[in-house]
C-alpha cells in the first residue's frame, strides 16, 4: 500500500505526478531546492507537438496537449520543420510520411507552399520541409502557476528552499532531517543523479546546457525549426522566441551560467533578422539545463526499493509532463509503467549525446 510519498523537484514533471497522487488519496510532500518551476520548466520555450511517428509517443504527447487544452494553456499555432539541404530535406520526407502514415495531422510541404502560408518568413534558401497542426505552445509562468494551484488544492505539502536526497527505500534526508514515506519520486532535472548518490543509484544521464532569447517584431509566423542548422522560433504576444546554442555540460548542476553567450545572442539574431526580414533585437535571454539519454527516450519508472525516477526528458520534457507525470503516479500506485522507459535498461556505458531535432 502506498499512503505517503516524497516528491523531490518542483519542476513541471514533479508537480504533475504529485498532484496526480494526491488526487488519488496519496499524501504526498513535495520538496523543492529554489522556487517551483526554477530548473529547466521555468526556462523552456513552452513548444508542444504530437510529431512523432511511434505510437507510445504520439500517445504520450496527445494526452498532453489534450491536458493543455483542457486547462486553457495552449495558444494553438502550427509546427513547420524545414531543411536547407537536400540530405535533411530527404529525412525530413521520410519522417513525415511515416507520421502521416501512423495517423498524424502531418503534411509535407515544398518551398513554395511554404511561402505562400507563411509569408512573413524568408524561404528562398529552404528546400521542402513539413507542418504538423496538432501543435501549439504553452506560456511557462501560466502552466506553472496552474500546476502550483493545482498541487495545493490536492493537498500536496509543498516544500520551497528544501533541497533533498534520497537515503534509503522511502526515505529522504531535507536539511538534516529524515523524513520516511512508502515511495519516492525523484523528478529533480539535472539534479536527479546528485539526490540519488546516497542512494547508490548510477543513473545513464547526461546534461546539456541549452539557450534562448526574446526579441520584438516578428510578424505572423509559425513556431519552426530549421533542421539544417538547428534553430528553433515561435510566435510570442508581440516578438519571436528563438532558441539553441546546445552544448553537452560536465559541470556541477547548480553551477551552470543561467546568462546566454554573446556569441549565441549575435548568432541568433542574425538568423533571425535574415528569416524574417527584420531590424529584430533582443529584449531578454537566458540558459537553461537540460537532461539527455542514450537512446533519447526518458528514464521513467522504479529504480529499486520503492524509489522512482522521471527524468531525461531530452528538450521535450514540458511538452511531455502532463502525461509523464500521470505515468509515473500509476505506477508507483502499482500500474505497469511505460514500456522502454524504464531507468535501468542501460549498461552503463552507452555514449550519450546532444538530443537534437524532432524526434520520430
Ligand atoms: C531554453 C530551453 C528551452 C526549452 N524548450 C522546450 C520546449 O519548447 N518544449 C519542451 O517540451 N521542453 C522544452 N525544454 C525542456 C524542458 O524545459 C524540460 O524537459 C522540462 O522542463 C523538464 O521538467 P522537469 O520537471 O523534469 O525538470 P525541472 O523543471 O528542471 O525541475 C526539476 C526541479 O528539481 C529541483 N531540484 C533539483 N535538485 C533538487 C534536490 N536535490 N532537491 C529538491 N529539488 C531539487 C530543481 O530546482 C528544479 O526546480 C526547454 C528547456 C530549455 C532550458
Amino acid at each position: 500500500m502506498v499512503d505517503r510519498v516524497s516528491v523531490i523537484g518542483g519542476g513541471a514533471v514533479g508537480l504533475q505526478a504529485a498532484s496526480t497522487l494526491a488526487e488519488r488519496g496519496v499524501s504526498v510532500s513535495l520538496f523543492e531546492a529554489g522556487r517551483l518551476g526554477s530548473g529547466a520548466s521555468g526556462r523552456a520555450a513552452g513548444i508542444c507537438y504530437d510529431a512523432y511517428a511511434d505510437r507510445r509517443d504520439a500517445g504520450i504527447a496527445a494526452e498532453s496537449l489534450r491536458y493543455f487544452r483542457e486547462h486553457d494553456l495552449l495558444t494553438e499555432c502550427p509546427y513547420l520543420w524545414f531543411a536547407c539541404d537536400a540530405e535533411t530535406a530527404d529525412a525530413i520526407d521520410a519522417q513525415a510520411a511515416r507520421m502521416a502514415d501512423r495517423g498524424r495531422d502531418v503534411e509535407r510541404v515544398d518551398e513554395e507552399a511554404i511561402a505562400s502560408r507563411f509569408p512573413a518568413l524568408r524561404t528562398d534558401d529552404i528546400e521542402r520541409g513539413a507542418i504538423a497542426h496538432n501543435a501549439g505552445y504553452v506560456d511557462t509562468d501560466a502552466y506553472l502557476s496552474h500546476l502550483a494551484a493545482r498541487a495545493k488544492a490536492a493537498g500536496v505539502s509543498v516544500h520551497t528552499g528544501a533541497p533533498a536526497t534520497v537515503t534509503g527505500s522511502g526515505a529522504v534526508a531535507v536539511d538534516g532531517e529524515l523524513i520516511d514515506s512508502d515511495a519516492v519520486l525523484v523528478a529533480a532535472g539535472a539534479g536527479t543523479a546528485d539526490a540519488l548518490v546516497d542512494f547508490g543509484a548510477d543513473l545513464a544521464l547526461g546534461l546539456y546546457r541549452t539557450q534562448a532569447l526574446v526579441a520584438g517584431e516578428a510578424g505572423d509566423v509559425p513556431i519552426y525549426y530549421n533542421a539544417s542548422t538547428e534553430r528553433y522560433a515561435r510566435p510570442t504576444d508581440d516578438g519571436v522566441l528563438a532558441g539553441d546554442g546546445s552544448e553537452m555540460y560536465h559541470g556541477d548542476a547548480d553551477g551552470y551560467d543561467r546568462s546566454a553567450d554573446d556569441a549565441f545572442l549575435a548568432d541568433r539574431l542574425a538568423a533571425l533578422r535574415q528569416r524574417l526580414s527584420g531590424e529584430q533585437s533582443v529584449e531578454r535571454s537566458w540558459a537553461g539545463l537540460c537532461t539527455a539519454t542514450p537512446d533519447r527516450d526518458p528514464l521513467v519508472g522504479e529504480l529499486d526499493g520503492g524509489v522512482y525516477v522521471a527524468t531525461g526528458l531530452c528538450g521535450h520534457g514540458l511538452m511531455r509532463s502532463p502525461a509523464l507525470g500521470r505515468a509515473v503516479a500509476d505506477q508507483m500506485l502499482g500500474g505497469d509503467g511505460i514500456t522502454g522507459f524504464d531507468p535501468g535498461r542501460f549498461d552503463g556505458d552507452e555514449p550519450i549525446s546532444l538530443p537534437l531535432g524532432v524526434t520520430d
